[in-house]
């Protein structure tokens, strides 16, 4: 399988890539992304072939039908990644909430973000290409919250690889910084940076733009790649657990094989939401994807007016911070899927110069064929954890953006699965106010919830307080790049 790029090839870059290639150096011609040619076809054979199958089964016969260039025992051993899970047998359980609402577990894994479900597989597989071309990279990463802990987790004394991740100093959760300051492998650096995500993504930008950077890299052997949802690598592994969930509610017997469900994916950057897409075009019996949003709600705009227009728009910090962002990296994967790659340029190119652009009646159509959404603010999202709670159910303040979803965009009564994204105890505070308590901090929150609902706090968060913090760098912007390079 060959992989081309969303806003075409500007003929100094090779006009397809393979798989390997294209994770190694994520970046595509003009600020594109790579994208699969094609996808393999997920008929009813495949779906009946795996109704008893193992995640990881079904994880490796949907990657080698993907045909990508990667052995077999290195996807083993990648996908061997998920024993590590709270329960090895199935690594994303499913929960049902309501009669026709089921949650599929994606925050099982080592860090409790779904981000795991990708990264895992994708750190072995990475680190295993760096070290099979005798080559030395370099993982640069900003974080607001949960991919810095679940990359660092996933590289940590990894050869080939090193990382390094900025996350801004106070804008995280108490928990998310410890599970990042207190990685302690020697391939791994944390810098706080003083200042707001939005100082810290631009720090990180411009030190990524900087030629002497580049070429300090460059003499001491350096390549650069990136582990966010940019990077395809991160994607192939967001399709493999739709099919396992649809496939949980056969085996439950909620659905007979081919009946169609809604999924509803809580998004931020759309990465999870693509791997529906991609399933769904697949073959899965999808009938639509339901996009649920914070308050920052620019994709409820673009899905239901098809106008992305970041002029009229300010962050705004909510309690569900991985969905704070306004810049959504994926959907530019949908819009060449459908529009083609000229287009996606010019949409692209538009929303760059003038910070909008404005889908065309027929494009948004198809975009709603597939697609519906809306948001909830905090203060919904409050209620549906306290609802939610009373009935025995503790979710996290992502997977509470989903109900309204769940609730208002059904147009027929299929069975619903929402994604949680994020265990609850990631963002303690925000689950304890909902609850009925203010509790500032989060180790007094873990408490508190665990007592008040009677749910277990997982070893590994428990256990971080009382971890030595290993990175104590907390820097002012213009010394990032001094850190970096001692650290090189
Ligand atoms: C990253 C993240 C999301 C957003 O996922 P995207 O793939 O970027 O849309 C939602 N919830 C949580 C908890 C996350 O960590």
């Amino acid at each position: 399988m060959q992989f081309i790029e969303t806003r075409g090839n500007d003929g100094k870059k090779p006009s397809s890539v393979s798989f390997s290639d294209a994770i190694l150096s994520p970046s595509a011609s003009f600020g594109g992304l790579y994208v699969p040619q094609a996808l393999p076809n997920l008929d009813k054979t495949f779906l009946e072939g795996h109704l008893s199958s193992h995640y990881k089964i079904l994880a490796l016969d949907f990657l080698q039908a993907f045909d990508i260039d990667i052995e077999e025992e290195i996807l083993k051993e990648a996908l061997s990644r998920y024993d590590s899970f709270d329960d090895p047998s199935n690594p994303v359980p499913l929960s049902q909430i309501e009669d026709d609402c089921f949650v599929s577990e994606l925050y099982h894994g080592p860090t409790r973000a779904f981000k795991d479900m990708a990264l895992q597989p994708f750190g072995y597989i990475l680190s295993k290409l760096a070290q099979n071309r005798a080559e030395n990279y370099l993982i640069m990463a900003a974080t607001s919250g949960d991919t810095g802990p679940a990359t660092l987790e996933t590289f940590k004394n990894q050869k080939g690889v090193k990382v390094a991740c900025l996350y801004p100093d106070g804008g995280t959760s108490d928990v998310q910084k410890l599970q990042m300051v207190t990685e302690d492998a020697s391939n791994l650096k944390v810098i706080g940076v003083k200042g707001n995500f939005d100082d810290t993504q631009h720090s990180l930008k411009d030190l990524l733009a900087s030629e002497d950077f580049k070429s300090e890299l460059k003499d001491r052997g350096i390549k650069l790649s990136a582990a966010n949802s940019v990077n395809f690598g991160r994607i192939i592994f967001q399709i493999i657990y739709h099919i396992h969930s649809y496939l949980e509610l056969v085996r439950k017997e909620q659905i007979t094989m081919g009946e169609k469900i809604y999924l509803v994916v809580p998004s931020g950057n759309f990465g999870n939401a693509l791997g529906a897409y991609y399933a769904k075009k697949a073959g899965l019996p999808i009938e639509k994807i339901l996009i649920a949003s914070n308050i920052n709600n620019i994709l409820t705009d673009w899905i239901r007016t098809g106008t992305y227009d970041l002029n009229s728009r300010k962050l705004i910090l909510t309690e569900s911070p991985a969905m704070d962002i306004l810049k959504s990296s994926n959907i530019e994967r949908i819009m060449c899927d459908k529009f083609g790659a000229k287009r996606t340029k010019e949409l692209m190119d538009l929303l760059e110069k003038e910070g909008k652009f404005q889908l065309t009646q027929n494009e948004l159509a198809s975009l709603r064929e597939d697609f519906d959404a809306s948001f909830s603010d905090d203060v919904e999202c409050d209620k549906v954890m306290g609802k939610y709670a009373k009935s025995g159910y503790i979710m996290d303040p992502h997977t509470a953006t989903c109900m309204r979803a769940y609730e208002t965009l059904r147009e027929q009564p299929l069975k619903t699965i929402i994604y949680s994204t994020a265990e609850w105890t990631k963002f303690s505070p925000a689950v304890s106010k909902a609850l009925g308590q203010e509790v500032r901090e989060d180790i007094e929150a873990l408490k508190w919830v665990s007592q008040h609902a009677n749910v277990k706090v997982p070893a590994m968060i428990d256990g971080l307080f009382a971890k030595p913090v290993i990175h104590t760098v907390v820097v002012e912007k213009e010394f990032i790049k001094g850190e970096m390079l001692n650290f090189l």
